[in-house]
């Protein structure tokens, strides 16, 4: 019994940990993580806070001449990696920007695993290439996550028990302390269970509830599709239940329960 409360406690410590997310500040002065050298970009201009690999959060921090995106001028929107932004008047997409980070010595790249999600076909197998019966049963995970998660983001308390659960239903105790409890390799085994990776971002305190409702929505909607790369058929709200019983695409013939 005291082993179940030791295991939740170290899961709700690594949430905790986990919900500590990157972020680059942006602007002139040389102390920031990316160092624009423009007069028109102030000395703190502005930050992107990571929230997935794909989902920023754009933060302008009081800079004289604005960020803006679509000729909009923003405090804070949530953007992708793709989005072209504005400092002052000089457009970057996210992507450029990060480019320009200085660059430090990362902490020990090489400790970092490289940990393959879940392969997606094994290398041996001559399989039928219409097979997609492994990715599509992991839609199952995306489609039950996504109501709690929307639902629990509203509470950080909540989120960070929810966090808990989801990551030790997951992840067994072995493999998180065979990661030390550090939080990149997690992230990388995390990145192939449903939404599982929304929960640092899900439990950060840097971000409003509706930015994180914003982010889950989208992550949502780029995940649950079919899973043939060349169909991509968003399942919208259709319940996964309903999908296996279709069992194949109907767009593309992908087979999605044998
Ligand atoms: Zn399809």
């Amino acid at each position: 019994m005291t082993t179940r409360n030791h295991d939740e406690g170290q899961f709700e410590q690594l949430i905790e940990e986990l919900s500590h997310l990157s972020s680059y500040t942006i602007g002139r002065s040389t102390n920031n993580a990316i160092v624009l050298s423009n007069s028109r970009i102030s000395g703190q201009h502005a930050r992107l806070i990571q929230c997935t690999p794909d989902s920023f959060l754009l933060e302008d921090l009081g800079s004289k001449n604005g960020t803006f995106v679509n000729g909009t001028r923003l405090t804070r929107k949530v953007v992708d990696r793709t989005t072209t932004l504005e400092l002052a008047d000089i457009p970057f997409t996210v992507e450029q920007l990060l480019d320009f980070q200085k660059p430090e010595p990362p902490e020990n790249p090489d400790t970092i695993p490289q940990v393959q999600s879940r392969p997606v076909s094994s290398p041996e197998a001559t399989q039928n290439p219409l097979d997609f019966t492994t990715q599509f049963a992991e839609l199952k995970r995306v489609f039950e996550q996504y109501p709690t998660l929307r639902k629990d983001c509203r509470n950080r308390e909540k989120m960070v028990r929810t966090g808990s659960i989801i990551l030790s239903s997951i992840i067994g105790v072995s493999s998180v302390l065979a990661t030390g409890g550090s939080a990149l390799p997690l992230l990388q085994i995390m990145s192939g269970a449903g939404l599982s990776m929304l929960l640092p971002t899900l439990c950060s305190t840097l971000l409003s509830t509706e930015e994180k409702i914003e982010i889950i929505d989208k992550e949502y909607r780029e995940r649950y599709r079919c899973p043939n790369p060349t169909c991509r058929d968003p399942f919208g709200t259709r319940e996964w239940d309903f999908l296996a019983k279709q069992k194949t695409c109907r767009r593309c013939q992908a087979i999605w329960i044998k």
